[in-house]
């Protein structure tokens, strides 16, 4: 079989890898000419544990093209995937205009049947639009060329993509012909041999299944923050609580972990968009509006605990951050807390110096040298009067709390991600606040 991918970021490039890896001929398109020159020698753009040697194995194999031309490379697709950006737009709404272009391209260039799959996160009834934009190319140029159109949401981690791609807990597949479905059937058929569940069903449930997943990790999220936050005021320990309802099988311990709210491509945006897809259709999901709220709070925890201890004056203090991307095993910094806890900490006053594992390039990227970077986690803590523990690396966890003492001016630790023990921090005399449990001095 042979494929066409249009986007080559984190979804189109780990896709068109996997289905590269299952013998697939797969072409990654993208409009950024550096990144396909990049990619063409086997330099990746992102970072993704694993990515790098399964893209240039099956560049080797013959099996992975990059291109930046959609009209040479869907010469020969049985489907196209569009897997461009839907970022939001003012309102909130996704925004189509990536989409919807590149569905007239394929439009103005289809020569034979194939299968226009989104596998962007798109509002329902997106694919009706893809639709009709490629009809109205065809109809431009006088030609009646068959072509069915799917929605194949994607449900890869940022941090963990290979493993989700190849093998998820399900895939979705939404189709309205049995031609569209037979091509779609031998595309997943891999995943079909080893039993993982490939569920097909119409469109606009296929496209409501990733809102409605995003936005139940979110509320899972958001309520476990809130509750974390009314357990500090009560004096209890939220790890207890997370222990005692995750044990539930029915609520299980996935995606209840307290923290600084949270961030990324996808959580943020999704739930806006489908807050919005509420209201446009009088069915207004207050819950989303709640989780929103909560989780914009949530990101200024931190900087609400250290202007309390420091009595509202962070003015010459500096400030040591462990963590930068919204989660570990990721460089992605888009909507991360550390850039809302930085903003606020820079705006008053107070100095900061960073560390992430793979995240620094990508902050100073964003906010250049209004932070200093440092070259390891220790660096960081040279005569800063406190530390901040933003992003739950695992290198981060079972830190020298000696020699830590001795770089630091103060033993004192916001935590963030609750990776410390309270004993622990007792044991070694630090001051310590942490999320949903009590604060020791
Ligand atoms: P991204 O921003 O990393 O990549 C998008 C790519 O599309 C960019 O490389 C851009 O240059 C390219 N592009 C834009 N217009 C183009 C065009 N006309 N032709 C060719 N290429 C074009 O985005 P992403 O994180 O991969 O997300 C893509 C979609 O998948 C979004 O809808 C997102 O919500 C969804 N999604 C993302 C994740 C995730 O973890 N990142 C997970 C599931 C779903």
């Amino acid at each position: 079989m042979n494929i066409t991918i249009i986007g080559t970021g984190y979804v189109g490039l780990v896709s068109g890898t996997c289905f590269a890896e299952t013998g697939i001929t797969v072409t990654c398109v993208d409009v950024d000419q550096k990144k396909i020159d990049n990619l063409n020698q086997g330099i990746i753009p992102i970072y993704e544990p694993g990515l790098t040697p399964m893209v240039q194995k099956n560049m080797e194999k013959g099996r992975l093209f990059f291109s930046t031309s959609l009209k040479d490379s869907i010469a020969e697709a049985d489907a196209v995937f569009i897997a461009v950006g839907t970022p939001p737009d003012e309102d909130g709404s996704a925004d189509l205009q990536y989409v919807l272009g590149v569905a007239r391209e394929i439009g103005k260039h289809s020569d034979h049947y194939m299968v226009i799959v989104t596998k962007s996160t798109v509002p329902i009834g997106t694919a009706e639009k893809v639709k009709a934009a490629i009809q109205d190319e065809l109809d431009k140029r006088k030609q009646d060329i068959p072509f069915d159109v799917a929605s194949n949401p994607e449900f890869l981690k940022e941090g963990a993509a290979i493993d989700d791609f190849l093998k998820p807990d399900r895939v979705v597949i939404g189709t309205e012909s049995e031609r569209a479905q037979k091509v779609m059937k031998k595309l997943y058929k891999p995943f079909l041999m080893n039993n993982h569940p490939v569920i097909f069903m119409d469109i606009p449930s296929a496209e409501m299944t990733k809102y409605a997943a995003n936005s139940m990790l979110a509320t899972k999220i958001s309520f476990m923050n809130d509750i974390a936050n009314l357990c500090e005021i009560v004096g209890a320990d939220v790890n207890n609580v997370r222990r005692g309802i995750g044990s539930d099988t029915r609520i299980g311990h996935k995606f209840i972990y307290p923290g600084t709210g949270y961030g990324g491509s996808c959580f943020p945006k999704d739930v806006q968009a489908l807050v919005k897809t509420s209201e446009q259709n009088g069915h207004p999901l207050e819950i989303l509006k709640s989780v929103e709220l909560v989780n914009n709070r949530q990101k200024s925890v931190l900087y609400r605990k250290m202007m309390t201890h420091f009595n509202g004056n962070l003015k010459g203090k500096k400030i040591a951050i462990w963590g930068l991307s919204f989660k570990p095993n990721t460089d992605d910094m888009r909507e991360a807390p550390a850039l809302v806890i930085i903003d606020k900490l820079l705006k008053e006053g107070a100095e900061v110096v960073a560390y992430d594992p793979v995240a620094m390039e990508e902050c100073h990227h964003k906010i250049g040298d209004s932070i200093g970077y440092a070259k390891d986690q220790y660096e960081a803590l040279i005569d800063a009067d406190a530390l901040v523990v933003v992003t739950e690396w695992n290198e981060f966890k079972v830190p020298n709390f000696r020699v830590m003492e001795k770089l630091l001016k103060n033993k004192l630790i916001f935590d963030g991600r609750n990776i410390y023990d309270i004993e622990e921090l007792i044991e070694n005399e630090y001051t310590y606040y942490s999320i949903g449990r009590k604060a020791i001095s």
